[in-house]
């Protein structure tokens, strides 16, 4: 578990600094962003908004501080269980890194167990941990795949992940790229088509094209 442990590891900032001095130094940067886009940080509808979003990064940056290890451990069951396992249209919101704008939409995962299984309340919950950072789509859809991976050392996993991002749609450049679907593929998803197949079959019916 030492590597799961490491990929879930926060960065030194949020061990070096207290709570509240990190949350002071993210009220302390969106005043400067307010002052320096024209803002009156001063005026009634402003005051409270640096406050107000150094608490919002708490909640939708809150992956950092999820322990894998921890997420994952006692929801793990040893089974004889060899048919693929679905979990489609979970929804999630994310933050792109490159703008610091949410993307969102759905994510299907789906694997084939050797012997063990997961509970599956905790499929979402791992897409979750994964959403809340900051994040490229694509790194977040292998990050999953491989956590499922690693923990349950199946015969192999899928996942899917379909999202509109902000970043695209509000600038309006490269509005065709504003809604990306991206995929990773482990194991007997990326050896067998059949697999894959029967996979991609379980996602036809949300117009998931990869
Ligand atoms: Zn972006």
């Amino acid at each position: 578990m030492n590597k799961i442990m490491k990929k879930g590891q926060t960065g030194d900032l949020l061990t070096s600094r207290s709570y509240g001095e990190r949350k002071a130094a993210i009220e302390a940067a969106v005043q400067e962003i307010l002052f320096n886009v024209g803002e009156e940080p001063a005026r009634e509808g402003l005051q409270r908004t640096p406050e107000r979003v150094a608490r919002m990064y708490d909640e939708i940056l809150a992956g950092y501080s999820v322990d894998p290890v921890a997420l994952v451990n006692d929801a793990l069951f040893n089974v004889e269980y060899d048919e693929m396992v679905v979990v489609k249209d979970i929804e999630f919101f994310s933050m792109c890194e490159h703008h610091m704008l949410p993307f969102f939409g759905r994510a299907n995962v789906a694997y084939v167990p050797s012997h063990k299984v997961i509970g599956l309340s905790k499929i979402p919950r791992i897409v979750e941990m994964f959403a809340r950072r900051l994040q490229v789509q694509e790194r977040m859809t292998r990050q999953i795949a491989e956590l499922i991976e690693e923990v349950l050392e199946p015969q192999g996993v899928a996942v899917v992940i379909e999202a509109s991002h902000l970043c695209s749609m509000m600038r309006g450049v490269k509005k065709e790229h504003a809604r990306m679907v991206t995929s990773t593929m482990l194991g007997c998803f990326r050896k067998s088509d059949k697999t894959r197949n029967e996979f991609l079959h379980h996602l036809d019916s949300q117009n998931v094209s990869i």
